[in-house]
This record gives C-alpha cells, structure tokens and sequence, in this order.
C-alpha cells in the first residue's frame, strides 16, 4: 500500500508518499504561503522537481494541487490518486484523550476541535488537512497520530504541575510533552540498535532541533518529558525560552505594558537561542558566532548546553540510572560540538564520548567502549512511524509500538 503523509500547518502542508512495500520513499513536497500572495508547491520523485506558483486559498485547494503534482504524467509518482490507499495526518494535540493513533471519523474529528485550546496554532490547522483530505480524496481513508500520545504514560507525579487541583480536573492544565512520535522511534531503535532488551531499558532522549524536548524513557514507556503543557516548557529552543519562573510573564508585562498574551508570543517566538544571542535562531549561525568570539552566541549555547544537562541529570535520578542516551533531530543528529559539550564531564554516570566516533551524523554509538552508558546518534523518522501507524490501522492490525 502508499500511504500519503500529512503535516499542516497553518499556511503549508508538508508531504511525502510511502510505498510500504519496502517502505520506499516515493515522493516528498511543500505547499506553501497558503490563503497567503504567493503560494507555491515543490515536489521531489526520484531527483525530478515539480515546481508551479498557483493561488491556493485553501487547504482544499493545496491538497487538490498535492494531488495534481503527485498524478503528473512526467514529474508525478503515481498514475492515479487512488493509488493512495491512505493518508496519515500529523496531529499536534490529542490532550488525554489519545493515547495511540487512530481511525479518523467524526467523533476524532470533534475531540482534535475540543482539543483546540491546547494546541491553538497546529490543531485548528491540522484539522484542515484532514477535512481537506476528506473532501478530495472521500473514500481514502485518514489517519491521526498525535505528537502527545507516547507521553501518556506519564505517571501523575511526572505531569501534575503544583497549582490547585480543580485547574486539573476542569481545565486539564498539565504536562503532555510533544515530539512523541520522535521519541517513541528513537527510543525503539536505540534497543534494537544496542541489543538492549526494551523491557526493561533506561533511556534518556534528545530531541534537539528547532524545537527542542528530551524524554525519560523506562521499559520502552515515557516517565517523564521536558515540555509541558504547550512545547513552550523545557529546555531553550530556537526562538522559545523554555523554563523560566512564571512571575517573569506578569514582570515584563507590568514593565512594558503588555499583555499577558503578548508575553507569551514574545515567549514563543523572540526568546530561546535567538532572544538570548540577538543573532539567530539557527545553531549553525551560533556555532560561527561564537567561533568569532561573539559573546551572545557564546552564552546562548552555553545556556542551551546547560539546560540539557540538567534534564539527563534528573533523568538519569528518576530512573535510577540510564542505559543509553540517544541525540537526534537537526542539532542532535548533526552537531557534534554540541554534542561534546553536553556529554563532558558525564564520567560519573559512566558516559565518555570518544571525539573520532562523536564525528558521525548516521546511526552509530559515540561513547567509548568501556562506557557503560551506550551514548547514541539515532536519526529520527517521525513520517515512518505515521506511516506504520496508518498502514496497522487501515489493515486492521494492532499498532506496534
Ligand atoms: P530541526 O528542527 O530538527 O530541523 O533542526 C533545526 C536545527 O538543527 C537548526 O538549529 C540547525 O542549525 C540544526 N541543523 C540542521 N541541519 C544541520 C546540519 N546539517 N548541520 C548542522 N546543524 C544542523
């Protein structure tokens, strides 16, 4: 079966077509600038590009352009859309409600909407995608898998925050953690990789990219994740703060006449490594500034360094011990001074990177041999496990996690 891969934003959908067979990458694209002057799709099958600038006021009008690109005799990577035999959406927010992936049908449908307040910016768009799918491809059928689901098995201590209990019980005010789909490969993979026995593994893993989250992850179930009720929790990101005390929110808005949602925009999009240098939101771009002495970049990455050791520490302490500590995502994957600086003086714990091995960007272990806490370099592979998910539920077996 090929089954389409969905991630909608508000103004873009990111796509690619999976053969299953052989799991085999068929096609990959970009729809951009949507409801917006300009849009435009990219498509990439086998080197060849499909490139077209065309008005795309809608989701529908993206997804029927999607499916123009995909079906075109020349630069297309199948005859006809009903080749699609389903279509996997990448959705943001399943609140408590989803704990896997599932089938669309109205009631999910209604449950992502519920789950609007928690996810204002990605489920409202997420939800676009599926209903545009739903519109041009009416007998495909569509399947969600939410970035919160693999962080469902967080125990109560772990995702209570420390406010009175009825903001829990009517406003649903608690950790839910994102990247799950990240997580939940990378920390799969790593055993195989190790030939570590899952169930009763202690792994620690760094989703470090834009957005940036890690995750305890014991006996192959989340115990504990960095970010928290929104992504905006945790450690610094590209443009968000990450952890900070909540009384600065009312400071600075006091201070500036602001408002409290205008706090939080500034929160979600100034601050982190771009707030903090006043250069860029890019790791690469620090990674030269600091080269060049540039003392912005230099705290900046010092602070992003610094936040992540603190969460393997206390990850490391709430598991009682680790196993394996695993990078990915761009910065995690790619980054080996990062990396390094992350990693030094773990020797307690029994983690040594070795610097010839610590160089690689693929599957590998960096740790020295006689380290016994196996530290990782997995790629993440979110569109796989999607669809994997999509492919168990459309044919009716169980979802393998
Ligand atoms: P992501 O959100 O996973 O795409 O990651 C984005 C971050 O990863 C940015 O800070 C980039 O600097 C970093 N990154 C992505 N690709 C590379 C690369 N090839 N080399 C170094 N850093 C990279």
């Amino acid at each position: 079966m090929k089954v389409l891969i969905l991630n909608a934003g508000s103004s873009s959908l990111k796509y690619q077509l999976i053969d299953m067979n052989g799991e085999k990458l068929l096609a990959k694209g970009l729809i951009e600038r949507i409801g917006i002057k300009g849009s435009r799709i990219t498509q990439k099958v086998d080197g060849k590009a499909f490139d077209a600038e065309a008005p795309m006021k809608t989701h529908t009008e993206g997804i029927k352009w999607m499916l123009k690109a995909l079906t075109d005799p020349e630069k297309g990577a199948v005859k006809s859309m009903d080749e699609i035999g389903a279509v996997g959406h990448r959705v943001l927010h399943g609140g408590e409600r989803f704990t896997a992936s599932v089938l669309v049908n109205d009631e999910v449908k209604n449950a992502i909407r519920d789950n609007i307040p928690l996810g204002p910016l990605h489920n409202p768009a997420n939800l676009m995608g599926i209903e545009a799918c739903e519109k041009v491809m009416p007998h495909t059928p569509n399947v969600a898998v939410f970035d919160t689901a693999f962080h469902q098995t967080m125990p109560r201590k772990a995702y209570l925050y420390g406010v009175p209990m009825k903001y829990y019980q009517t406003l649903h005010v608690r950790r839910y953690g994102f990247h799950g789909t990240s997580h939940r490969y990378v920390s799969k993979r790593v055993c195989e990789f190790l030939g570590l026995d899952r169930a009763h593994s202690r792994i620690i893993t760094c989703h470090l990219g834009n957005g940036s989250s890690l995750a305890a992850v014991l006996n192959g179930k989340c115990l504990d994740t960095s970010m928290g009720l929104t992504p905006l929790e945790g450690v610094l990101m590209g443009t968000r703060s990450g952890n900070l005390d909540p009384a600065v929110v009312q400071y600075i808005a006091n201070n500036e006449k602001m408002t409290v949602d205008e706090v939080l925009s500034m929160l979600n999009k100034e601050s982190g490594l771009l707030g903090v240098s006043g250069i860029s939101s890019d790791m690469r771009d620090l990674d030269d500034a600091a080269d060049r002495g540039e003392d912005g970049a230099i705290i900046a990455r010092d602070m992003l360094v610094w936040g992540i050791r603190k969460y393997i520490g206390a990850y490391a302490a709430e598991m009682n011990g680790v196993d394996a500590i695993v990078f990915t995502a761009g910065i995690g994957e790619n980054n080996s001074n990062l990396r390094a600086m992350i990693m030094k003086d773990f020797d307690y714990l029994g983690a040594r990177l070795d610097p010839e091995k610590n160089k690689t960007r693929n599957e590998a272990v960096i740790s020295t041999d006689d380290s016994t806490v196996k530290v990782c370099v997995i790629p993440t592979d979110e569109e796989c496990v999607i669809a994997r998910d999509t492919l168990a539920i459309v044919e009716g077996h169980p979802i393998v996690d």
